[in-house]
């Protein structure tokens, strides 16, 4: 027998039993999105691997050693995107959206990173993403928090997440920061864990974010980038700050909040649950108003945040009954015999015309009613149209009730329709 292919590793089907809980997931993310009047834009899924390199930034673990990247039969150097708010950032410049105007947008799709594959963690995941440009005040991080805040209230996950938030300050204000945190680091250097010290030269900020515990205990002093912002930056902070109280939604300050991307400045935030173990960050974002720029347009702020889509399952699976997101058909139509057999495709699509958004399974190749019936209750639905001899000669359909105790009736076609149209 000829080997099987299998998927690659870290990449993973969505399965039919498991296709329903996306799909409701999908469905809230666009009623989300449209609620707050955000546009949508979908981007290629392959870019310039420089886009990424100078954006993510050269030294970060994605760049550094998670991206799909691979020479085309040009020879140009390309790269499965990592995330997306480069790639909405390019599309942005070279459309020209994003100069003088104000943009709402969002997206979600897959996204690609070399990691060692675990529960939440993969190579193919999928990311929902908000970005908003033109906008320079509190007020808009506040928008994109409260979108978070209302989807994990619309799943029922709300006292499964929290909300953790740090202030990153102007560039000026990291660099002179960046120093203070130099010194202090070297000082406890041999402490340090491997990557930390080699970030200690190259990005030390990342050292804050290390998830090594030893690590995390030698740098618990260090001084504090909230304790070094620049005045413009720190009434933002606590505008945002104050905001988010009076509005009911609680937050942490999480001084060593750093986030691993390059490109953010001020406003960081993640939303972080204890029940993934290690991947406990559902969704992060922040303000990245250099990073227009940065990629060769004119000077935009801008803030988004991308949410991991797996994680979001994951979780959501944990408080909900499998059966919930089973596929289920609402209606089963059987026949027997030729004739039976024509006038129930006829009433199929009749029925699908007359009742949208009523699912409704046929039964195709021939068999006796036992197995008929055997494929209506294993198709979920809640009753099996009957055609036969009787029903074709009188013009009317017997209905059998699988899942509630009811008798048998027959109806006519309209009578047939007011019932679906009622499920
Ligand atoms: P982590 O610290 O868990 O590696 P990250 O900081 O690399 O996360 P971001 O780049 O901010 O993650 O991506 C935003 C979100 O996308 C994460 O919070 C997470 O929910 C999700 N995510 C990131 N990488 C993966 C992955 N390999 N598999 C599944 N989800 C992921
Ligand atoms: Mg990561």
């Amino acid at each position: 027998m000829a080997k099987t292919i299998q998927a690659i590793r870290g990449m993973n089907d969505c399965l039919p039993a498991q296709s329903g809980i996306w799909q409701f997931v999908e469905q809230h993310i666009r009623d989300l999105t449209k609620s707050y009047h955000y546009q949508e834009i979908r981007t290629p899924i392959v870019e310039s691997t420089d886009l990424f390199k100078r954006s993510i930034g050269e030294v970060t673990d994605i760049v550094e050693k998670e991206m799909y990247t691979f020479d085309d039969r040009n020879g140009d150097s390309l790269t499965l995107r990592p995330e997306g708010t480069a790639c909405a950032v390019r599309a942005g410049n070279q459309h020209g959206l994003l100069y003088n105007q104000q943009q709402r947008l969002w997206y979600m799709g897959p996204m690609f990173r070399h990691e060692r594959p675990q529960k939440g963690r993969y190579r193919q995941f999928h990311q929902f993403g908000v970005e908003a440009y033109g906008f320079d005040g509190p007020d808009i991080d506040i928008e994109v928090i409260l979108m978070g805040a209302r989807l994990w209230k619309a799943f029922g996950i709300a006292d499964k997440v929290t909300l953790q938030i740090n202030s990153l300050g102007s560039n000026e204000a990291r660099a002179a920061y960046k120093e203070k945190l130099v010194s202090f680091l070297k000082s406890v250097e041999d402490k340090l864990d491997d990557d930390s010290k080699r970030r200690l030269s190259s990005n030390p900020l990342r050292v804050l974010d290390s998830k090594n515990p030893d690590t995390q205990s030698a740098i618990k002093d260090a001084p504090r980038l909230l304790d070094h912002l620049d005045e413009a930056s720190k009434q933002h902070f606590d505008i945002l700050c104050e905001r988010l109280q009076n509005l009911g939604i609680a937050f942490e300050v999480n001084p060593s909040l750093v986030r691993g991307l390059d490109y953010y400045n001020r406003t960081v935030f993640e939303w972080v649950t204890d029940m993934l173990g290690a991947q406990g960050t559902v969704c992060a974002g922040g303000r990245y108003d250099g990073l227009v720029e940065q990629l060769g347009g004119k000077a935009t702020p801008a803030v988004g945040f991308a949410m991991g889509l797996e994680r979001l399952v994951l979780l959501i699976e944990s408080i909900s009954d499998d059966a919930k997101f089973e596929p289920r058909a609402d209606v089963y139509i059987t026949a027997l015999g030729d004739a039976s057999q024509c006038k129930a495709m006829e009433l199929a699509e009749t029925l699908r015309s007359a009742c949208p958004g009523v699912s409704i399974q046929l039964h195709c190749g021939a068999g006796n009613m036992k197995k008929q019936m055997k494929k209506a209750d294993a198709s979920g639905a809640k009753v099996a149209v009957i055609i036969g001899e009787s029903e074709l000669q009188n013009n009317a359909f017997g209905v059998k009730y699988l899942r509630e105790d009811k008798p048998q009736s027959s109806l006519d076609k309209n009578a047939l329709i007011a019932l679906l149209n009622a499920f």
